[in-house]
C-alpha cells in the first residue's frame, strides 16, 4: 500500500489534473490511496464566503459565485462532453452547500466554518476521480468522513483514532486506487470536521498509520524539503534525508512544506515519508526516515510571518511565576492561540503567537484586566536549527531584534 497527497498547488487547474494523471502513470497506482486537497486557492476563497455569511450577506452571492466559476472552468476544459455525470455531481455539492448556508440556524461560526470549508475537498475529489476514470485509471471515489472519526473541536478537531481505525479496517478495501479528501473528518453526529489548515498531509499519515503503508509520498511544487523556504530564501539546497525526529522540529517551527501533526503517526510505525516534486516525479525529492539526522548537514532557516509579540508584566510589580503562567496559558488556549516561543523574566512575560483564529482583540481585553500588555503585531519569528555564526549573522542583518532565544541546537529572533 502507498499514499500519496495531492495539495492545492498540484491541481491548481485542468493541467495540475492531468499531470496528475501523467504521475501516477509514472509511479504506478496499484494498491494506491490518493488523498487531494481543495483546487488552488479554493479553501481561502470559501473562507470568504463564510466572511460573508456572518458579515457581510449582501456579498454572500458574488462570493460563492467565484467558486463555482473556478470549478466550472475547469470542468470544462476537463471534459468535452457537458453531458457528463460529473456536471451534475459538481452542481449537486454546490446544491448541498447553498441549501446548508440557506437552512442553518448555528451561530457558532467555527461549526459554520467546518460545514462550509469541506465543499473544497468535496467538489475537488469529485472532478478528479471522474477524469481519473475517464481515462482509464478506474478508481474508488470515498468520503473521508466515513473513516476519520475526530471529536467536535470544530477547525481544528482531534482524531478519535480508535474508532477512526475501526472504520479503515472494517470498510476500506486496498488492492485497487482509491481518491480521497484530505483535511476533513466528521464527529460522532456525522457533522463535517476539519484537521487544521493545510491538514491533507496529515490525513495520508492517518490512513497510512491504519493501513500500516509501505510509505507516504507527498507531491509539491518544490523539490523536496529544502534547507528555508525558497519564496523567502534565495539558494535554498535540497535535503536529501532527514530522520523523523530533525523532521519535526523544522516542521513545529513553522516549515510549512509539512503540515506538523503528519510526522508523529507515521514516526511511530516507521513508514517512510518521501516529499517529491509533482513536476518531476522521477527525481529522488527528500524523504523522511528513521536513520539518519539531515543530509547533508546545513542549517535550516524558518519564518514565520505576521506574527503577534505580547508582552505582558504583573500590574502590581508581583512576580509572574505559576500561578500567572498557568493563567496565561488558559487563555492563550481558550483563544486558540498557537505559540511559537515564550520567555520569561521575575516580573515579565513575553509570548510571540500565531493569531490563526483572528481572536487577537479579545484575548487582549481579558489579558488587559490582570497585566501591563504591551504588543507588536506583525512581526516576523525566524528559526535557525543547526545555526553557526554565519547564520546568525547573515540573518540578523537589517533587522530590529525584539527576542532572541538560543538553545543548543536551535536560534529564533522575533523581529520587526
Ligand atoms: P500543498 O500544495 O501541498 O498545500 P504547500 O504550498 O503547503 O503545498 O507547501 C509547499 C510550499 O512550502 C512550497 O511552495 C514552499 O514555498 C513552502 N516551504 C516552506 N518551507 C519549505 C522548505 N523548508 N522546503 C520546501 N518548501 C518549503
Ligand atoms: N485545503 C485545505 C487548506 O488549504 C487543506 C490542505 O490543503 O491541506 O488548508
Ligand atoms: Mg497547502
Amino acid at each position: 500500500m502507498q499514499v500519496f497527497k495531492f495539495g492545492g498547488a498540484s491541481v491548481k487547474d485542468a493541467n495540475g489534473v492531468k499531470n496528475l494523471v501523467n504521475v501516477l502513470n509514472i509511479t504506478g497506482y496499484k494498491n494506491t490511496l490518493v488523498v487531494v486537497s481543495a483546487m488552488g486557492k479554493t479553501t481561502n476563497a470559501l473562507e470568504v464566503v463564510i466572511g460573508n455569511y456572518f458579515k457581510n450577506k449582501s456579498e454572500l452571492q458574488s462570493s460563492l459565485q467565484e467558486v463555482k466559476k473556478f470549478h466550472n472552468a475547469i470542468l470544462l476544459d476537463l471534459f468535452e462532453n457537458e453531458q457528463h455525470q460529473v456536471f451534475k455531481k459538481v452542481k449537486n455539492l454546490f446544491n448541498e452547500l447553498t441549501s446548508f448556508l440557506n437552512t442553518n440556524k448555528s451561530p457558532d461560526y467555527n461549526f459554520v466554518y467546518d460545514q462550509v470549508i469541506g465543499f473544497g475537498e468535496l467538489v475537488s475529489t469529485t472532478i478528479i476521480s471522474e477524469y481519473l476514470n475517464d481515462v482509464g485509471l478506474k478508481n474508488n471515489w470515498l468520503d473521508v468522513r466515513e473513516y476519520i472519526k475526530t471529536d467536535n473541536y470544530y477547525r481544528s478537531a482531534n482524531v478519535n483514532w480508535e474508532v477512526t481505525q475501526e472504520q479503515i479496517s472494517n470498510q476500506f478495501k486496498k488492492k485497487v486506487l482509491n481518491i480521497t479528501q484530505g483535511f476533513l473528518g466528521s464527529d460522532s453526529n456525522n457533522f463535517t470536521t476539519t484537521l487544521g489548515r493545510e491538514g491533507s498531509d496529515y490525513t495520508a499519515a492517518i490512513f497510512a498509520y491504519c493501513l500500516n503503508a509501505e510509505s507516504v509520498t507527498i507531491w509539491k511544487d518544490v523539490p523536496g524539503v529544502l534547507n528555508a523556504d525558497p519564496r523567502y530564501f534565495e539558494n535554498a539546497q535540497l535535503i536529501n534525508k532527514i530522520s523523523y525526529r530533525e523532521a519535526i522540529e523544522l516542521a513545529f517551527y513553522g516549515a510549512s512544506v509539512i503540515h506538523p501533526k503528519t510526522l508523529q503517526p507515521l514516526q511511530r510505525k516507521e513508514i517512510p515519508l518521501h516529499v517529491k516534486s509533482f513536476l518531476n516525479p522521477e527525481k529522488k525529492g527528500t524523504t523522511v526516515c528513521k536513520e539518519v539526522g539531515l543530509d547533508p548537514d546545513i542549517p535550516c532557516f524558518i519564518v514565520k510571518k505576521n506574527q503577534v509579540l505580547i508582552s505582558l508584566s504583573s500590574l502590581d510589580f508581583s512576580y509572574i511565576v505559576e500561578d500567572n503562567i498557568s493563567e496565561i496559558f488558559k487563555l492563550l488556549h481558550l483563544y486558540k492561540m498557537k505559540v511559537d516561543v515564550i520567555q520569561n523574566s521575575a516580573i515579565s512575560f513575553s509570548v510571540c503567537v500565531d493569531n490563526i483564529y483572528q481572536n487577537l482583540d479579545q484575548l487582549l481585553q481579558h489579558l488587559k484586566a490582570k497585566f501591563k500588555v504591551t504588543c507588536n503585531e506583525n512581526v516576523s519569528l525566524y528559526t535557525i536549527r543547526h545555526y553557526n555564526e554565519a547564520a546568525i549573522i547573515q540573518l540578523e542583518e537589517d533587522k530590529e531584534v525584539l527576542l532572541k532565544q538560543l538553545t543548543q541546537e536551535t536560534m529564533q529572533v522575533v523581529t520587526k
